[in-house]
């Protein structure tokens, strides 16, 4: 069969989701030829095969499969669904199964989503959306990340585009990185223009945001510096913040320190809520891998919460300590898991545990061999799908490039909920 080439093909494999890809399919191989990043052709590049699933370790047919995968879910008092990389169908049939079976749901980064949804919750937030940054900002805060660790083509589709729908040269923008330790090579302008560093303890990041919102609001402070900053720079920064027409704040939850990483979030959102007092600012949270945004989006509008949540009491019970998977696997309470990664072949469940089921992509490697491990496709290489991108606005449609016969998460659940 000769080779084809597909083009304005989305790419699942982080939050921005890029609609710009050129793909080759070459029977069963898969190769970027256009438009993609590292990260996208080690995702569209991994082997489709082996597509045989394994029972205890040896090989299987899917049904049988199936059968002893419904059996652990049967014999279970709490179910726990981890990792859920997975897209909008595979999420809803989660969901239908979690409901049945009396389980409780956990994405594989819950702990950072949690970190955004505690902020949001407890105190609100104004945030933007990716098309509003591409078009309208002047300046752009990098709070903790460098964005490209997670999303390597952030600059080339947000910032340094060439065009915006109202004329604005983005070559002029503003580029200002809070932290230490970042690459901050993707900030330089196209002209070669440097970004600015403000080079402060990123373990300190939400006493900056908080001590830049003093002196917005004009309060007196009495210290030289804070977190290894001047105190003249952090003034010299909120001047340039407030003279911003459109001024947006990025965050990485994920790259933010500590447990209680939501109290600087929070920190960032009321200096975005400040700088609103007298010009135009939002805050553009960053993340969205291995389906976490989709996750979270089809759990909030099926069972009217975020995640984490639980359906052992008969409804859907949001309790975000309770239900998360090191609290649930460290104390026993969880009796199984059926873990989810049709992304990320590297993203196997954690090595101790209860009897597990692994839906994920083909060639994943285990510290310990699950119970039942069925291979599945991936979303958008071999099957259709839907997946969120990361500011929640946009469902973008995921195209099948290769007949490959895998599974999708959806059709390996619905088969086990058929079978309980
Ligand atoms: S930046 Fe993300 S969505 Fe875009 S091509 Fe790279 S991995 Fe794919």
């Amino acid at each position: 069969m000769p080779s084809t080439a597909h083009h304005d093909v989305t790419c699942p494999f982080c939050g921005l989701l890029c609609d710009d890809l050129t793909v080759v399919s070459d029977a069963d191989q898969l190769t970027v030829s256009g438009g993609g990043c590292a990260r996208s052709d080690a995702g569209f590049d991994a082997p489709a095969g082996p597509a045989e699933p394994l029972v205890d370790g040896g090989p299987a047919s899917l049904h049988d499969a199936v059968a002893r995968a419904a059996g652990i879910l049967r014999a279970a008092a709490l179910p726990l669904y981890g990792g859920l990389g997975t897209d909008v169908a595979g999420m809803r049939a989660v969901l239908a199964l979690a409901d049945r079976t009396g389980g409780v749901l956990d994405h594989m980064h819950g702990e950072s989503t949690l970190h955004n949804v505690l902020a949001m919750q407890d105190a609100g937030w104004m945030i933007t959306t990716l098309t509003e940054v591409r078009n309208r900002a002047d300046v752009l805060v990098l709070a903790g990340t460098d964005a490209t660790g997670r999303i390597p083509r952030f600059f080339e589709r947000l910032v340094w585009n060439p065009e915006t729908l109202f004329g604005q040269s983005t070559a002029a923008r503003e580029i200002v990185y809070l932290g230490t330790g970042l690459d901050t090579s993707a900030g330089h302008a196209p002209d070669g223009r440097p970004p600015t560093v403000v080079p402060c303890e990123r373990a300190r990041l939400g006493e900056v945001a908080a001590v830049l919102r003093a002196l917005l609001a004009g309060r007196p402070l009495r210290r030289a510096s804070l977190g290894g900053v001047a105190l003249e720079e952090l003034a010299g920064l909120a001047a340039r913040l407030q003279a911003a027409r459109y001024g947006v704040l990025a965050w990485s939850a994920a790259d933010l320190d500590g447990a209680h990483a939501d109290l600087t979030v929070q920190a960032l959102a009321e200096l975005v809520r400040e700088l609103n007092r007298t010009t135009r600012w939002a805050g553009l949270p960053l993340g969205g891998e291995d389906g976490a945004t989709t996750a979270a989006q089809v759990c909030t509008w099926q069972s009217g919460y975020p995640l984490r949540v639980g359906f052992g009491r008969g409804y859907p019970d949001y309790d975000p300590w309770r239900h998360a998977t090191g609290a649930l696997l460290a104390s026993g309470t969880a009796d199984a898991l059926l873990w989810i990664s049709a992304f990320d072949r590297e993203a196997a469940p954690p090595a101790a545990g209860p009897p597990t089921i692994v839906l994920g992509r083909p060639g994943m490697a285990f510290a310990r061999p699950p119970a039942v491990y069925i291979p599945v496709g991936t979303p958008g290489l071999d099957h259709a799908g839907q997946l969120c991108r990361m500011d929640s606005v946009v469902t973008l449609p995921l195209r099948a490039l290769r007949a490959t016969g895998l599974p999708s998460v959806a059709d390996v659940l619905d088969a086990i909920r058929r079978e309980l």
